[in-house]
This record gives structure tokens, sequence and C-alpha cells, in this order.
């Protein structure tokens, strides 16, 4: 309603000039994209007045919910304030000292420090930087390399990127960071070599880990980043016991844990964070981005603990020399303050794990239908993996594109699901109720039926 443009213009001014993130030229040139106009709550209506409910959660992200006008009146009000002031050497800002403090209480144990960035990439990128500084002033300067995982994602910055490793994202057109960053086996029980059980599995991926160690020598590897939930790799809940084991061995080697919650932090588990209060893991550096504003505003933040603070302190006369002009900016401070109320007064967190289990529960009954190989995930992140044959587990060719064909027959019937390669993957948002679950299921079973 706020744009005077048409539907048809919008697309094609879009398809003339717009490069999309992860763009697929093809299927773009013959379409173009859907023009979204309006949200409310889990609820899009496009430019041609049609409605979507959004399953996807915008990009895991539109955690309490779109078009809350306490939201739209918090920024609004801080924008009359104060819209900009940079928080650079030592001037800071209201909504970005509280926010800061906030987080502190809100994290696992001396989790009190906060940096902020402007999104995921940016404060995966900067907690690589963190680990090396932190190694280097603690007398460990060889401690340069990383270890992550297959089938990671940790955004889309040099770095970050190249921490990451989705097969299908790696093109040879763009070059990655190869040397000094390992990546070990994802933990994906489903998958586990010669169909082992998910207790020896855990066993061989701790065992591969400390293989790795040995091969690069401990004393070369800084720091170890990990998803709680490996989200964007297809929704891969690690094995019983993974995380905490993998937890002891970093701390056994002086290696620093990275928890990656960008997706995993401010509710879809349940929980503030993932990592303590589902796994048992206490990190060392917490990533998190997404929900933290609910995507109202882009911001991210790393979370450290003090001893990491302290160590980069000591030396009086050491900078830590990153940040980036919208660190700490007042407006999205002030969005995520509001969105963490919102949270905690709403009970959102209770909602997530109430209607998570309702949600889950209704996803896993689709692994009665002959295409679907597995429903995996947690509460409010779900992935359904179709497979050609489910004793096998043989995928579906690649060109059948069964992903994308589910996730559009779903879109023709009004609801949006996130098509990745042979899998359909979905992060509602935590107002979730009873009724929508229904609607979910119902509508994406009877997509998969069409399509199979
Ligand atoms: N880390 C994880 C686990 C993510 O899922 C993402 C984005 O999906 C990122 C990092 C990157 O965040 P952003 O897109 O805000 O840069």
């Amino acid at each position: 309603v706020q744009f005077p443009l048409n539907a048809p213009d919008l697309r094609a001014l879009d398809k003339a000039h717009h490069l999309h993130p992860w763009a697929n030229f093809g299927p773009f040139e013959a379409k173009g994209a859907l023009v979204m106009a309006r949200g409310e709550g889990c609820w899009l209506w496009d430019t041609e007045g049609r409605r979507y409910f959004d399953a996807i959660g915008g990009m895991w992200c539109t955690n309490i919910g779109l078009g809350r006008r306490e939201m739209a009146e918090a920024i609004a009000d801080q924008v009359q304030h104060l819209a900009f002031a940079n928080s650079f050497v030592d001037m800071t800002n209201g909504p970005a000292a509280l926010l800061a403090a906030k987080l502190a209480s809100l994290a696992p144990g001396d989790l009190n420090r906060v940096h902020f960035t402007t999104g995921g990439s940016d404060a995966v990128d900067t907690a690589y930087r963190m680990v090396q500084y932190y190694q280097s002033v603690m007398g460990r300067p060889s401690k340069t390399q990383m270890i992550a995982r297959e089938y990671s994602y940790h955004g889309s910055t040099y770095i970050s990127q190249s921490i990451g490793k989705r097969p299908g994202d790696r093109v040879p057109f763009f070059r990655y960071k190869e040397d000094g960053i390992h990546h070990l086996t994802a933990p994906n029980a489903y998958r586990a070599p010669d169909g082992m059980g998910e207790a020896a599995f855990c066993d061989w991926l701790v065992a591969e880990f400390e293989a790795k160690l040995a091969e690069i020598g401990p004393e070369n590897v800084g720091g170890f980043f990990a998803e709680p939930v490996q989200a964007s790799g297809g929704v891969i809940v690690p094995p019983a016991g993974y995380l905490p084991r993998m937890a002891a061995i970093c701390r056994q080697h002086d290696i620093l844990f990275v928890a990656d919650e960008v997706v995993t932090a401010f509710g879809r588990l349940g929980h503030w964070f993932a990592s303590w209060e589902e796994f048992g893991v206490q990190p060392d550096i917490i990533t998190c981005a997404k929900g933290l504003t609910s995507g109202y505003l882009p911001l991210g933040a790393l979370i450290f603990t003090d001893r990491i603070w302290e160590a980069m302190a000591a030396d009086g006369a050491r900078w830590f020399t990153s940040g980036f002009t919208y660190s700490g900016h007042p407006v999205a401070c002030a969005a995520a303050l509001k969105n963490i109320e919102i949270i905690e007064r709403e009970d959102l967190l209770g909602n997530a794990t109430r209607i998570g289990t309702l949600f889950e529960a209704r996803m896993k009954a689709l692994e009665a239908l002959p295409m679907v190989g597995q429903v995996r995930g947690r509460k409010l992140m779900v992935c359904v993996e179709n497979v050609a044959d489910k004793a096998t587990k043989a995928l579906l060719p690649e060109e059948l594109d069964v992903g994308t064909r589910i996730a559009d027959t779903c879109e023709a019937m009004g609801l949006l699901v996130r098509p990745m390669g042979h899998l359909n993957v979905m992060s509602p948002p935590l107002i979730l109720t009873a009724t929508d679950v229904d609607l979910i299921g119902d509508t994406l079973e009877a997509a998969i039926r069409q399509v199979a």
C-alpha cells in the first residue's frame, strides 16, 4: 500500500536490477521473484493480495512474528531521540549499553561481554579473529587454525563462508580460504557411515576429532566452530553426548568452543541459548543475530567470557581493531531490547517448547509417506528429507529438484516452506498455535503426496 508501483512493475524492476542472495539465475530469469507487500504474525501478503503462511519464519528469524505495533513504536521513538551514534573506542549509547547488559544476564556462565556486529556473518568473522587474538595474547601464537564441520553454514563473508561448508555452496567461481580451516564429518546420524547406530556414530565422530587434532597438532588449533543444531545444512541434531564430548576435548587442548547460535538463540529451541540449556555445553564465544531482533532490524553479536576479555585487555597497549560503523546501532539495539521484552512477557520460550513439541510430532508423522526418508529437528526447527528409496536412503535424481517442487506446490496452496535440494526446511515464528501446526502439517502432506 505504501508503494505506488503495481505488482508486475515491481517484479520487472527487481528482475532487471536486483541480484538476490543465493540467486539461482536460471529459474530467476524465467520467473522473477515473489514480491511481498505486508506481514502480520505468521502471515505474509504479496503485492497481488495473495496470502501465505510463512513456515520459514522469514529466514529463521521472525521469532515474535511480523507487524507488531510496539516494535514500530520502539523503533520510531529511538529514531527520534538518537538515530545514530558510533560506538567506536569510547563512545556508546543507552540501548547498546542496556542490551549488552541484558545479553550478559541471559547468556550462560561467565559469558558477560558483548561485541555488536550487523548480522551473523560478521559475528562469525569477528569470532574467528577474536580466537586468534586471544590465543596470541595467551602466548599461544601458533594456534591459528580452526576446525568446523561439513554441512555447516556460518555466513557469507570470505572467512565465515570458508568456515562453513555446505557442498552446494562451494562453486568453482568463488575462492575460499582452504589453509588452516578443517572440516569434520557432520553429526547426521541418518547418514552415518556403514549404518552405524547413534551411540557408535558419536564415538566415531569424537575419534575423528581426536585424529584430526593429532594430525594438525593441537598446538596449532585455536577454535572449534559449531552450530548446536546445524541449521541450513539440513537441521542436523547431533547424537546425544556429542557436543559435551567435543567441548571437553576443546577444553583439554585450550581450543575455544565457538557456538554459532545465529539460528538457535532467542527461542527456536525454547531457550535463550541452546548450547547450554538444550545441550549442556558452556561455550567460550556465542555468535547470534536473527532472533535477536526477530528480523525487525539487522543486528548481530558475539557474547564471550570474562576470561577472553581479561586476556585481551591485560596489556593496555593493545587495541581490539575490529568493529563496524553500525556496531551497537542505537535503533537496532532498541529493537532488540523490545523484542526480548516481548519474548519474556508473552512467555514465547514456553510456547516454543509446548507448540514446538507438537510441531515436531506432527511433522514426524510425515515419515509414513513413501517418499519421506526422515523428518528430523527439534521444536521449531524441522527438516523433511525426501528420498527415492526409504530402505537404502538413496537420493532422488538431482534434476527432479524435489524440494523446490514441493515448496512450489505448497506456495500455490498458501504455505511457504524452504526448499534445499531434496530437503524442505521449516522454522516458524515462536507464536505458532496448534491450529497453525495442523495447517502446516496438512498442507505439506498434501503437497508431498501430489509431487511423489
Ligand atoms: N550462522 C548461521 C548458523 C546461520 O544460519 C547464518 C544465516 O543463516 C549465519 C551465520 C549468517 O548470518 P547473516 O545472514 O545474518 O550474516
